[in-house]
């Protein structure tokens, strides 16, 4: 089938697998042997990846430190601070909206004597400005948004939170795994102090990813041992998968503008196409504040589960891989207000580096064919 899947994971990059393979077999030396060429050689690797992934997000490289994925990253971010100053400030603000690993750990937080509250935003998908201002508190200790929405790709106004938040004096984190890749992100620009990074929604590998740590941001570790990254993260370094998240990172920065507006004109010609051939049907979220190549269409009259189990040529989800019981509906789709039924028959398409026209053309066929057999 054809894959339009790309926000639950991607492929990984060819030139990526090439760089990656020398440090799995040959140089598989540990990074923090000090004593022989093998260890220096991976971490001369490390050092040189730290610097890709630092400038694609316009940090420097003393301010990444490498976990396991961006699940990780967001344990880290938040139950570090609030680790490291909980006892000063307790509150903490969020959205509903927020990836369950940034959900979840709030929720974990609150058992442990956090305050947090859950922004709703509009149908739209988006929170403003005036109504996180309006739920500062003096003892917010952090807000935490995600830059860019893993189910309806709605781009949150980072840079304005990022001001608001240095002016307040509140530590600012965004769970930036669906962003970085995909649209500039840069830290300094958005005011960002903590920011989440996944290699695997970026022609990276699974299983390694990055959490940015401005300098002089405090946090308590979450993993204990060799004190490896800073004391932040112990735990030898996945050499392999790091050198990988770095030449993603390098790689996106130089095809990003290209392939931000390829990918726009082949999703608006789906998003537009399905639209005029299937009545009855809306997009999900905000259509001008959204991740270039994420498009989410809900079906009315159609029963959901038939719908997703009826699409046998394409590869596509109704949100997001992690929770996806196909029984449940959108947690996502559910605060913006839709009905169950209808967040049921709801359709993520998310395209990327290995879409081509040909693809998108069929896919539009395809969708146009289930839907109208469905309703007859
Ligand atoms: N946050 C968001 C917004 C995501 O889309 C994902 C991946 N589904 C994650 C966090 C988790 O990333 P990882 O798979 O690297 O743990």
């Amino acid at each position: 089938p054809i894959y339009l899947d790309y926000n639950a994971t991607t492929p990984v990059d060819p030139r990526v697998l090439d760089a990656m393979l020398p440090w799995f077999t040959e140089q598989f030396g540990n990074a923090a042997s000090r004593t022989h060429l093998y260890g220096w050689e991976a971490a001369d690797a490390v050092a040189h990846a730290r610097q890709q992934v630092a400038r694609l997000i316009g940090a420097s490289e003393k301010e990444i430190i490498f976990t396991s994925g961006a699940t990780e990253a967001n344990n880290l971010a938040l139950k570090g601070t609030f680790e490291a100053l909980g006892a000063q400030k307790n509150h903490i603000v969020t959205v509903a909206t927020e990836h369950k690993a940034v959900f979840d750990t709030c929720q974990h937080l609150e058992a442990l004597g956090a305050e947090v509250t859950y922004l709703m935003p509009a149908s739209d998908g988006l929170i403003t400005l005036e109504q996180l201002e309006n739920a500062l508190r003096p003892d917010t200790l952090l807000v935490s948004v995600m830059y860019a929405n893993n189910e309806i790709g709605v781009i949150q106004p980072i840079a304005d939170i990022g001001r608001l938040c240095r002016e307040r004096v509140i530590i600012f984190h965004t769970d930036a795994t669906q962003a970085v890749g995909k649209i500039p992100v840069d830290v300094a620009r958005d005011n960002i102090d903590l920011l989440s990074l996944s290699a695997h929604k970026l022609y990276g590998p699974k299983g390694i990813g990055a959490l940015y740590v401005r300098k002089g941001i405090k946090l308590t570790a979450q993993l204990d041992g060799g004190r490896h990254e800073r004391g932040l993260r112990s735990g030898t370094l996945n050499v392999p998968g790091i050198v990988g998240l770095g030449k993603a990172c390098q790689l996106a920065g130089t095809s990003m503008l290209e392939e931000e507006k390829r990918l726009s004109i082949l999703r608006d010609r789906l998003e537009n196409e399905i639209l005029n051939a299937v009545i009855d049907t809306h997009v999900n979220g905000n259509r001008t504040y959204r991740l270039p190549q994420t498009t989410n269409i809900s079906f009315e009259n159609v029963d959901g589960e038939a719908l997703l189990m009826s699409f046998n040529r394409i590869a596509v989800s109704n949100g997001s891989a992690c929770t996806s019981a196909l029984i449940e509906p959108s947690y996502v789709l559910k605060a913006l207000g839709v009905p169950d039924d209808l967040a049921h028959a709801s359709v993520r398409f998310s395209l990327g580096r290995f879409t081509r026209e040909a693809d998108v053309e069929e896919t539009i066929a395809h969708v146009r064919d289930v839907v109208e057999r469905l309703r007859r």
